[in-house]
């Protein structure tokens, strides 16, 4: 496994993206923690515990893999081939080097990388071979921790945020953005947060749904529209993008999870799925 060493954004929409998503993780802790939930549970009961060890946890295995999706190199610049081609490999005019099958050059990137699915604006990097176990993790945690923000983001709405059914209060709820231009307080602020935590719960959701479909098939996302030449069922799938142990992977990051070697870049299959 190869390291990044410039992991910067290599483009403004990256980097305002990039941006936003880490200041959204450490305020959505902060938020659910210190103010939803001991609104409900006294601070430091068992109950509050119980939401302080789920909440750290699933903090740690979004920081820890998003590290993970950012850090490992997934370009080809370790197996950079000028000479002479191998099977199935293809010539990139911009890295001036031959790539393995199931590599694609990145515009943003300015390489080719390794069994590429795509450029993620929200970590400024590409998701392709060994990074996709962190990224697919990443997603997940992601999404389990807006589902559970959004739950109590709902009741404290309810008892907390929204205190009448006036038209006023309704309009501020729908427009909370412009309404703070009018009446700025925390309460508008959290309202415009927990929008957010809404919002990316619903983008979240979608994008988990839409790689967990392609990696039970075995696709990337640019073949998405073609039959999968790699469909081996959907153990293997899983275990082709999450590693041999792919269901120790959700404990921590730094467990060993290699991809089966005759997967990588699955040119060796020949048929589309075993019987
Ligand atoms: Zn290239
Ligand atoms: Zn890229």
């Amino acid at each position: 496994m190869i390291l990044r060493t410039d992991i910067f954004p290599k483009c403004p929409r990256d980097t305002i993206i990039t941006c936003l998503l880490l200041l959204l993780i450490p305020t959505g802790y902060y938020f659910q923690l210190f103010v939803v939930i001991p609104a409900y549970h006294e601070i430091w009961s068992p109950a509050y515990y119980f939401h302080f060890i789920l909440m750290n946890f699933l903090l740690f295995n979004v920081c820890t893999n998003l590290i993970g999706t950012v850090f490992v190199d997934t370009s080809i610049k370790g197996l950079l081939v000028t000479s002479k081609s191998k099977p199935g490999w293809r010539y990139c005019t911009e890295c001036q080097s031959y790539a393995p099958p199931r590599s694609w050059h990145c515009k943003t990137c300015k390489i080719c990388i390794r069994q590429r699915d795509h450029h993620c604006i929200f970590t400024s990097c590409c998701i392709g071979l060994e990074n996709q176990r962190y990224y697919l993790v990443f997603v997940s945690y992601m999404f389990i921790s807006e589902l559970i923000c959004a739950y109590y983001s709902i009741y404290y709405l309810k008892d907390y945020l929204i205190d009448d059914f006036s038209t006023s209060s309704i309009l501020k709820f729908i427009f909370p953005v412009c309404s703070m231009f009018f009446e700025f307080n925390t309460k508008q602020l959290q309202l415009v947060f927990i929008k957010l935590i809404f919002t990316g719960m619903l983008g979240n959701g979608i994008l988990l749904h839409f790689h967990i479909g392609l990696m039970f098939r075995n696709l990337l996302t640019y073949e998405r529209n073609s039959k999968s030449k790699c469909d081996r069922g959907k153990l293997y799938n899983t275990k082709v993008a999450l590693g041999e142990r792919w269901y120790l992977v959700w404990i921590a990051p730094w467990i060993v999870s290699n991809t089966p070697s005759e997967a990588i870049y699955c040119d060796h299959f020949e048929t589309t799925k075993d019987t």
